[in-house]
């Protein structure tokens, strides 16, 4: 019988925007799954209620400071993790935040930090993580994008564009990187109850309620068991794809 020559390691998954929501659920879910985590979030303090989560799960993890759309904070955050534990098997690109308004009275600022944190940010992070999974050649990339950068949404122009930049991003990824046998996919999630949604009104929130041939709103965990499967090895032969987790409201 043929001698393992290296030793099996634990699995290493980095999440970004890991404070809450679905980053958070995301992070667990992984824990679950066997891997150790590396946690990115704007303050390192927020991370605390996901670290406990991950040890109650009996994983480690590894927490830095990170705002997505800083190239070279970026770049040292992803050296620590390889520095520390020699691998990076998973990047989930899931930071993002919204600045609704109408497109006409939309400011320049609030326009360009829609577009830096959701999309400039998963750009930065899979340059600096591709990098490494090349020289492994392995691994698995899940952007977070949304149904509204395929279907668009008035009072969206900055995040829909954003997240249609993100599927963009996704599909091109998959492409140069499947060589090197690393897969990029991303979940469109649609109505998901965190933080984020929870700001919306409440007559916004019956409008997409009717929407949703579920009749349900979607829980962070619906998203973390998608963005889980096509991190992981049943997930083998999808590359390039954008899964609506959305009830069925867009089919
Ligand atoms: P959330 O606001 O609850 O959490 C977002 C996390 O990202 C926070 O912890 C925040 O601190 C972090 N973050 C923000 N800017 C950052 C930056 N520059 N660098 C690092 N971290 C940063 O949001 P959520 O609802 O959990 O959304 C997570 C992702 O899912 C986002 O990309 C969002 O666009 C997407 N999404 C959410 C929904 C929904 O209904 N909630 C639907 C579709 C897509």
């Amino acid at each position: 019988m043929e001698q393992a020559t290296e030793q099996q390691q634990t699995p290493v998954a980095v999440v970004t925007g890991a404070a809450r929501g679905i980053g958070q659920a995301t992070a667990w879910r992984f824990a679950e799954g066997g891997y150790d985590l590396a946690l990115f979030d704007l303050d390192a303090a927020w991370l605390e209620e996901t670290v406990a989560g991950i040890e109650q799960r009996g994983r480690r993890a590894l927490c830095r400071a990170v705002d997505v759309c800083d190239s070279d904070a970026v770049k040292a955050a992803v050296a620590d993790v390889v520095a520390e534990w020699g691998q990076i098997d998973v990047l989930v690109n899931n930071a993002g935040i919204t600045k609704d308004g109408l497109l006409i009275r939309m400011s320049d600022e609030d326009w360009s930090q829609v577009l830096q944190i959701n999309l400039t940010g998963t750009f930065l992070m899979t340059r600096a993580v591709a990098k490494h999974m090349m020289k492994k050649r392995r691994g698995a990339i899940v952007n977070v994008a949304s149904i509204i950068g395929k279907m668009g949404n008035a009072g969206q122009a900055n995040y829909a564009a954003s997240k249609g930049g993100v599927i963009a991003l996704t599909k091109t990824s998959a492409k140069e990187l499947a060589p090197r046998n690393i897969r990029v996919n991303a979940v469109a999630p649609g109505f998901i109850r965190t933080k984020m949604t929870d700001q919306l009104s409440e007559e916004v929130q019956k409008k997409m309620l009717d929407a949703i041939p579920q009749a349900r709103f979607g829980e962070p965990e619906d998203v973390a068991n998608a963005i889980f499967f096509l991190a992981g090895d049943q997930a083998a032969y999808v590359n390039g794809q954008a899964l609506n987790i959305c009830g069925g409201m867009v089919t």
